[in-house]
């Protein structure tokens, strides 16, 4: 006890307590959880800059005011969630749920037209390393993107089979509500609070805390690590390689 006191007066203790991350307390115990409730646009693919751009030109051809890198703010929403928040905004007025499907659809399109996206650098590491860690894996999503579902058995097989997934079209309450990760949760089988939540976006983590569960941001877009704090997320990484770098420190 005495030799702890006297090491907590040395310069050296200040310094280490000066960089160790803040977060570091909470660090310790991701062994316990059970299950790992996994977003796919920004987690598994780059394709967030894709996405932007292509509700800014569906948007655009309506004449609906917006700028491209507000979609950031809005990932993890459902299709129409985003669609009405916009029209509401702009032109005053709310679309019905047959309108939004068909402009989402236009939306999707010009995804697709922008091209594949490619994988998130990093993503299979951080898969492999959930699975050594002894966690299920769950893909939960706000996206109906069929063509990046389609993607997902070839890219990262065996990962996300039948059952595993909850995806945009199986919600009432998109993400920032916590429906979508209490799903996630009731598929893996645990309570929410033995998982953990793999989100790049700030009301992806919103949602994540909302159904209780551990909620890990890694900032893979142009949002401030801040933005993350606000929202409360409980570990914070600069990309998705570093992610994986810490978990596979972890297995050992
Ligand atoms: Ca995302």
């Amino acid at each position: 006890m005495h030799r702890f006191a006297k090491w907590q007066y040395s310069p050296i203790f200040f310094v280490i307590l000066y960089f160790t991350p803040k977060n570091m307390t909470q660090v310790a115990d991701i062994k316990k959880f059970r299950g790992a409730l996994i977003d796919m646009d920004g987690v598994l693919y780059d394709s967030m800059p894709g996405h932007t751009l292509a509700w800014q030109r569906m948007m655009q051809t309506l004449g609906v005011k917006c700028d491209r890198d507000e979609f950031y703010l809005y990932e993890g929403m459902t299709g129409p969630a985003t669609i009405n928040l916009l029209f509401k905004r702009e032109l005053g007025y709310e679309v019905d749920a047959e309108r939004a499907a068909e402009l989402y659809k236009i939306k999707t399109q010009n995804f697709i037209e922008w091209g594949e996206p490619p994988m998130m650098p990093g993503a299979d590491r951080m898969l492999a390393a959930l699975a050594r860690l002894g966690m299920k894996r769950v893909l939960v999503t706000g996206s109906g993107q069929a063509s990046l579902f389609e993607r997902l058995q070839r890219d990262y097989p065996g990962v996300f089979p039948d059952g595993c997934r909850v995806t945009g079209n199986d919600v009432t309450h998109g993400k920032p509500a916590p429906e979508p990760y209490l799903k996630g949760a009731q598929l893996a089988g645990f309570d929410p609070s033995e998982c953990i939540v793999v989100e790049n976006a700030p009301l992806g983590v919103r949602a994540g805390k909302a159904a209780g569960c551990y909620t890990i941001a890694v900032t893979t877009g142009p949002i401030p690590r801040e933005a993350f704090e606000r929202e409360g997320a409980d570990l914070i990484f600069p990309d998705m390689n570093s992610f994986a770098d810490w978990l596979e420190r972890q297995i050992i």
